[in-house]
């Protein structure tokens, strides 16, 4: 059955990155026999100018009915003087908490080639391959009360709320068990625990939940721990699961550890693993429109959305294994060039892909 694909290129950027990916998922359906059909629309500041709202009733729709939606990114400069309901991030908050998207999932990979990008030593980084599982549609980032308010001194005080119940815990807390049983066999529960009762609860769940994996050795650290642990030893990790706001923080951090934000892709979950996919970047208003920007971790997140909401693993692979060999090739866009390689547009990145990928279907 043909799988519905929504595309949402979104602004600065997004389109130029999201253009190489479709040449990719083009190639996958000419070369390879994957079905799929493709369907694009506005979101972001884009849809804003357009519709007069980041999120338009019709791309809701959209990606309410397709299997998957990739999206590039949005915002800019020229959006932020608007009222912030309807800034263009308020069409990506809106898409995930439409679509139920709790679990995003950021992988931090060094590619051995690019061993050299990271401002840590190559010893510490070489071979990273981690995955941070954020929770993402509750905690402090949603909880009520929130606000700012004036008290009758005149003063005036601003509240947010850090709230998790047991049962949005453990939904997390088994879409990482369950992705550390398909890769090292191991989860860190990251919390606050002896500070924050909500982060009690938190690591009470994860250990009743990890009872059910006898397979996966579970460890707890607090939040501070992990993010010094991260930059020193970044290797001891497998799967991380923490707090909507702590896997913000980790995974920004985790991300800069392999130097080269221009290569990391992401996905958001549902429960019934229909996912939101996009690069962790933003949309790189500064290199907009000059044909530089890097568009590898787009190419990696459809990979990701061929793996956890298409289930076409082996396509998954072929995508991975053509950015390897572009990479062996020596080809760098401007953000991962080095000495000894040769500097290509986005637009060459991605048909030296999808040649890599056309000359592996034989
Ligand atoms: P950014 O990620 O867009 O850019 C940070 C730096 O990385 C810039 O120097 C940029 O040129 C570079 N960069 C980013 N992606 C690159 C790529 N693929 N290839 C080469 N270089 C790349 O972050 P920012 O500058 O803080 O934000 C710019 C805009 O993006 C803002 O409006 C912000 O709100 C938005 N943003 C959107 C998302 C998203 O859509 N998910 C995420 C973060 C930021």
């Amino acid at each position: 059955m043909s799988k519905q694909i929504l595309i949402l290129p979104g602004d600065g950027i997004g389109p130029e990155i999201v253009a190489e990916a479709v040449k990719v998922l083009m190639c996958l359906r000419a070369e390879y026999g994957l079905h799929l059909d493709i369907y694009e629309a506005l979101v972001g500041g884009s849809a804003y100018d357009e519709h007069g709202h980041p999120l338009p009733e019709e791309t809701l729709r959209l990606a309410h009915d397709c299997d998957a939606v990739l999206l590039g990114a949005v915002g800019g400069p020229q959006w932020e003087p608007l009222h912030i309901s309807v800034r263009p991030e308020k069409g990506l908050l809106g898409l995930r908490s439409e679509l139920g998207l709790f679990a995003n999932l950021r992988p931090a990979i060094l590619y051995p080639q690019l061993a050299a990008a990271s401002t840590l030593k190559p010893e510490v980084v070489a071979g990273l391959d981690l995955l941070i599982v954020r929770e993402l549609t509750g905690g402090i980032y949603f909880g009520r009360p929130r606000g700012v308010e004036t008290l009758a001194s005149g003063e005036r005080q601003g509240i947010n709320t850090l709230v998790y119940t047991e049962s949005e815990i453990e939904r997390i807390c088994r879409v990482a068990f369950d992705l550390a049983g398909k890769r090292g066999n191991r989860v860190c529960s990251v919390d606050k625990a002896n500070v924050l009762e909500c982060t009690e609860l938190w690591r009470e769940v994860a250990t009743r939940v990890g009872t059910d994996y006898p397979d996966v050795e579970l460890s707890h650290m607090y939040v501070d721990n992990a993010a010094m642990q991260l930059v020193r030893a970044p290797k001891q990790f497998d799967v991380v699961v923490t707090t909507n706001m702590f896997g913000d923080i980790l995974s920004d951090c985790a991300a800069q550890l392999t130097g080269s934000i221009g290569m990391l892709p992401s996905a958001s979950l549902n429960a019934e693993e229909k996912g939101m996919y996009e690069p962790i970047h933003g949309s790189a208003p500064d290199i907009a429109g000059k044909g530089v920007a890097n568009p590898l971790a787009t190419i990696l997140s459809v990979a990701m959305m061929l793996r956890y909401s298409l289930d076409e693993p082996t396509h998954a692979e072929r995508i991975e294994r053509a950015v390897s060999d572009v990479l062996d090739q020596g080809l760098r866009t401007a953000d991962i060039a080095a000495a000894g390689t040769q500097t290509v547009g986005t637009a060459q990145m991605g048909d030296a892909v999808v040649s890599a990928l056309r000359a592996s279907a034989g």
